[in-house]
């Protein structure tokens, strides 16, 4: 039997490591084993790696190299970074401004502060295409706001939020200001500056770096109290012994996914602009979901009526098609996205979500196949397996 084409349209989820990246990191997984706190030679190499890397992800970021905080995920950065400003301003207020739809890492965050430490917590709406607006999040802000935190684009519908107007709104009042830019790293203006951000979230294996390893950029002055706690390191922002070959593995993946940007986002829009209008057109009842313009290069999200998300998902992958969805299975019980449902789509249309995130490895062959291969399966299980 043929060996079907695999397909890897999940790049949301994780990217391949680039074998550029791996070369970088490979000496530092050998013989340059040293722990960058050490005070001997060995030590002292793995330390330069850190602060190269250091000086990297700080020009793409346009900051000072002591404003880069690595860590060891994106959710970790974010929790840091969210829990860490709200407790060290928590005598001057105690009230926070957020989005609906943000990740699960911010969401949960601040509801802890809540649950605890006896933060207000304000969801500012989001419109049809997931995007909040700056001056819904300015309307919502009080005197006893200390944080606002908004992601930079979503991670299931690929929307773009207005982070540089919100930005600067939040420099005007005095506001700390937090941003998951997780789904951004690889393919977004970076620039700390243009985008008024106090603290920042990165993380690497969305850009082609390996798991477990982030960045939290933190602007000098901003009001800080780590929440990780121990030796010292990342000059006591985040204790923890550095994971070397993996932030030198973050720096030369962010460099090159910085360097080449526009070339390859314009490669991504044409195939996911083809993946949009050929499905919404082909498929009866399949919808773009997300904003149809304001939105991440490579993301295609959709959403359909009488398919379940999880069916889908396993027959794509039969056919060699690895995709994703917005909905998360808990028990059994499909749950519908808690994106989808802020963005005001029926219970009928987001338990049928799916989202394809194209990369670097991608090409128009693969957009063809799945072009193919997407409204036979749809038209499959409607017929035979149709959503209750
Ligand atoms: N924030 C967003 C928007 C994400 O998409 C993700 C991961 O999917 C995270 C945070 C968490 O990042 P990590 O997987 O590095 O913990």
């Amino acid at each position: 039997m043929a060996t079907k084409r695999q397909v890897y349209m999940d790049h949301s989820a994780t990217t391949p490591v680039d074998p550029r990246v791996l070369e970088a990191m490979l000496p530092y997984l050998r013989e340059e084993f040293g722990n960058p706190s050490s005070l001997h030679r060995l030590g002292q190499r793995a330390s330069r790696a850190v602060e190269g890397a250091r000086r990297k992800v700080a020009e793409v970021l346009n900051c000072a190299p002591r404003e880069v905080v690595f860590t060891g995920c994106g959710t970790e950065s974010d929790n840091l970074a969210i829990r860490g400003a709200a407790l060290a301003l928590r005598h001057k207020g105690r009230h926070i401004v957020t989005t609906p739809v943000e990740h699960k890492a911010v969401l949960k965050t601040v509801q802890q502060l809540e649950q605890h430490w006896g933060f207000e917590v304000t969801y500012v709406p989001v419109d049809r295409y997931g995007r909040v607006s700056a001056e819904d999040v300015e309307r919502a802000l009080r005197p006893d706001t200390v944080l606002i935190s908004v992601m930079y684009a979503n991670n299931e519908v690929g929307t773009i939020m207005p982070v540089a107007e919100i930005g600067r709104l939040a420099r005007e009042r005095g506001i700390i200001f937090h941003c998951d830019a997780v789904q951004a790293g690889g393919y977004l203006n970076l620039d700390v500056d243009e985008l008024h951000v106090d603290l920042m979230a990165l993380s690497g294996h969305k850009f082609h770096a390996p798991k477990g390893v982030g960045v939290l950029y933190v602007r000098r002055n901003t009001p800080f109290v780590s929440t990780l706690t121990g030796g010292g390191q990342e000059a006591g922002y985040r204790s923890g012994t550095h994971n070397v070959a993996g932030i030198v593995g973050l720096a030369t993946a962010l460099e090159l996914a910085q360097t080449g940007r526009d070339e390859k986002n314009a490669r991504l829009r044409t195939m996911r602009d083809r993946l949009i209008a050929e499905l919404t057109a082909r498929v009866p009842g399949m919808e773009l979901s997300g904003h149809p313009t304001e939105r991440l290069p490579g993301l295609a999200s959709f959403t359909l009526e009488d398919v379940s998300s999880d069916g889908l998902l396993l027959a794509l992958d039969l056919e060699g098609i690895a995709a994703s969805s917005g909905s998360a299975c808990s028990s059994g019980e499909i749950t519908p996205s808690h994106v989808l449902k802020a963005m005001g789509l029926s219970h009928r249309r987001s338990i049928g979500a799916l989202r394809l995130s194209l990369g670097d490895d991608n090409t128009p062959e693969d957009v063809e196949y799945a072009l193919e291969v997407i409204p036979r399966v749809v038209e499959r299980l409607r017929q035979y397996a149709p959503a209750s």
